[in-house]
């Protein structure tokens, strides 16, 4: 059963490992489980977040000139640690977020498996060097940026951090987090982890609190690259911001998934795939499938996933919403698409739950078929555990309503066949797709990020292809001696 502290604990800053109040407003964080206050919190001014990049400032020079070697080895012992916590971390983790503690538990070993890219990177990323002409060498090596700031959302208190934390860390650069005001909690414990592992103070600061506290970060002369994950409302608000100061910016925002189901597709892996990435974090998941495009006769696929998903136990295999109004809000717009026509297959509205959660933000899973392609409940993103299937004549429609989403993150085929596939893989217009995977989230070295409304900048935010984004290239070309042999070069 999921643990529930009975005694709000405090949350701090954590500047110079010193866990400290920030000087703003105080704020209380409620857990989703049973409305009850679990901590409490300062928000952060602009004077802690000045604080916090002038002592990161000057940690970091020391740190970019230490070798990678020297800084992944703080990184083997960050990983010992949280693995060592994983179980206490996850409970936490789980009591702030709503969710359950074994997709807490999943959310941290994906952050470590981040951690395990951002260690191998001293044997990946090796520069480069070649004569590119007589004695004259061109050179490219990596330098950190400086001090890097990320601005992370509710629905993964630990995972998302752990997207850029390591990877920011070995890199060579200080690194300011601004947790979501509503799941603190977890930012103290990986502070202290961080602490314990050797990481030399000042490099990794903690500012709580929200908009003051994030637009006091982008607008700091000494922070040079932002990260930000949270919804497309403020991920604009925030590349437009950074942009205007001149910083790299890379922000993430919402999505609103689909999954092409066809009739071909394997009863047992479309009934548990769909029925998972829509119910999986009660929904709350920026790849959570949201939109089903049915194509033809699959009522047998669909009858499997609501056998599925009416088999949650909620407070067991399903987690709660995150907050009262959240809720709420899922409820009438259930309410509004069943106004519009939309068939209610299976109704999440007033479930059951365990009678020590009574108090909490509970939907179950709902199913809303018959829904038009214009309806709110197929267009917006509702974060919940919510799907609307459209019912589609074949895949080409089913294409053109994922094409004309404005979103991009995430699109998912369930078929047996290679050719089909391959056609949606070419032709969906979202950054990450799943062939018979519901929630097609590359694992590392492969890089997570979407396109459209669900990114604003270039690169990827983690793997392979976000080391660009939290590096310089540096290009060096050399020559010693004057050559004979003269080309239009020397
Ligand atoms: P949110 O956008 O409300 O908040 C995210 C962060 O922005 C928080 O730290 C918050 O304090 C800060 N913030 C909020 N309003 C702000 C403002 N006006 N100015 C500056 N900062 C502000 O998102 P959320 O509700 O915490 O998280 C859910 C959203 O995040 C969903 O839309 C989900 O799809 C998205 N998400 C996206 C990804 C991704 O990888 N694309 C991953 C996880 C979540």
């Amino acid at each position: 059963m999921q643990k529930i502290y009975s005694q709000p604990i405090e949350v701090f800053n954590f500047l110079n490992h010193e866990f400290k109040k920030g000087h703003g407003e105080n704020r209380k964080v409620i857990s989703p489980y049973n409305n009850a206050t679990i901590g409490t919190f300062n928000d952060s001014t602009a004077s802690d977040v000045d604080e916090a990049a002038t002592q990161a400032s000057l940690a970091q020079k020391a740190w970019g000139l230490t070798p990678i070697k020297e800084r992944s080895k703080v990184m083997f012992e960050f990983r010992n640690i949280l693995t060592r916590d994983l179980d206490s971390i996850s409970e936490v983790i789980a009591m702030e977020s709503g969710k359950t503690v074994p997709e807490a538990k999943a959310g941290l070993l994906k952050g470590i498996e981040v951690l395990e890219y951002a260690i191998s990177i001293q044997n990946l990323d090796l520069g480069g060097k070649m004569e590119v002409s007589k004695g004259v060498f061109c050179e490219y090596r990596r330098e950190a940026l400086g001090v890097v700031a990320n601005i992370t959302p509710f629905n993964f208190p630990a995972m998302v951090p752990m997207w850029t934390i390591p990877i920011c860390l070995v890199l060579g650069n200080a690194y300011i987090w601004k947790p979501s005001e509503k799941t603190p909690l977890t930012s103290n414990l990986i502070a202290k982890a961080l602490k314990e592992a050797g990481l030399p103070k000042g490099l990794f600061q903690v500012v709580q609190g929200g908009t003051e506290a994030v637009n006091a970060i982008i607008d700091h002369p000494l922070v040079s690259a932002i990260g930000f994950v949270g919804s497309t409302k403020v991920a604009k608000i925030i590349y437009e911001r950074a942009s205007l100061k001149q910083k790299r910016v890379l922000a993430l925002g919402g999505a609103k998934n689909h999954i092409i189901l066809l009739p071909d597709a394997n009863l047992d892996l479309s009934g548990v795939g769909i029925s998972d990435s829509f119910t999986g974090c009660a929904g709350q998941r920026c790849m959570a499938a949201s939109v089903l495009l049915a194509v033809g006769d699959v009522d047998k696929h669909i009858e499997k996933i609501v056998e599925r998903a009416k088999s949650m136990r909620l407070g067991v295999d399903m987690g709660a919403i995150i907050t009262h109004d959240q809720k709420e809000f899922l409820n009438k717009a259930i309410e509004r698409a069943k106004i519009n026509g939309a068939k209610i297959l299976l109704d999440g509205r007033n479930p059951e739950t365990v009678s020590e959660f009574k108090n909490g933000n509970w939907l179950g899973p709902t199913i809303l078929d018959n829904v038009t392609k214009t309806d709110e409940a197929a267009c917006d993103e509702l974060f919940g555990p919510v799907i609307s299937i459209i019912r589609c004549k074949n895949i080409q429609e089913a294409l053109q309503i994922e094409n004309a989403n404005p979103y991009g993150n995430a699109c998912s085929v369930f078929t047996s066949s290679g050719a089909l596939s391959e056609y949606v893989a070419q032709n969906a217009k979202a950054g990450m797709i799943g062939i018979n995977v519901g929630v097609p989230v590359p694992r590392e070295p492969f890089s997570f990020g979407g396109i459209n409304a669900s990114k604003f900048g270039h690169g990827d935010i983690t793997g392979v292809h976000s080391l660009n984004f939290w590096t310089n290239i540096k290009k060096i070309t050399t020559k010693w001696e004057k050559q004979n042999d003269q080309t239009w070069m020397s």
